[in-house]
């Protein structure tokens, strides 16, 4: 019998753009466009985010597979209360490739709205530190109908023995490390 572990390694495949270090100028950006108390820097830093986005799908968006029919983003999962939109939606709608099929599929309490079904979904997210949260919102698409689910992560955070890379020129499907 296939578990959903199966399921979700089965239909969902992870895509680390770059991954990095803490302390790392990646680690910075991924942190202070959400968290920076100034909106000059946080809009700065989206930007320079967007633009690892649209570099990386100009160069292997083909890699990733698709054609994909919706992109959405994984929610907040912050303490607090949640912002009104969320500042990676912020990133992702700055990605002309983007944009165009950016819809909000999935609540704050990580269940999926109807309308994915069927649907094959591109899901972003900035940060992969253990991976938790983008199996629980991959998992939600999957159960709401989505058809198929491919992650693609900014930033995967690595121990110091792990080297950290960040090379447009190569990604982890037509190159693997
Ligand atoms: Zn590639």
């Amino acid at each position: 019998m296939l578990t959903l572990e199966d399921v979700l390694t089965e239909l969902c495949r992870v895509v680390p753009i770059a991954s990095f270090h803490t302390g790392d100028p990646l680690a910075d950006d991924l942190r202070r466009y959400k968290d920076d108390p100034s909106p000059a820097v946080r809009r700065e830093r989206a930007a320079a985010l967007a633009a690892i986005l649209s570099r990386f799908l100009e160069r292997h968006g083909g890699c990733l597979g698709g054609p994909f029919t919706l992109v959405t983003t994984v929610p907040s999962a912050r303490d607090g209360p949640a912002p009104l939109v969320h500042p990676l939606v912020g990133v992702v709608t700055r990605v002309a490739a983007l944009a165009p099929l950016y819809r909000p599929a999935l609540r704050d309490d990580f269940t999926a709205w109807e309308l994915v079904r069927g649907h094959s979904v591109l899901l972003v997210d900035d940060t992969f530190v253990t991976g938790v949260h983008l199996r629980r919102a991959a998992a939600a698409l999957l159960a709401a109908g989505a058809r198929e689910v491919v992650a693609l992560v900014i930033g995967r955070k690595v121990s110091y023995e792990t080297p950290a890379t960040f090379a447009l020129d190569r990604c982890c499907l037509c190159n693997p490390a």
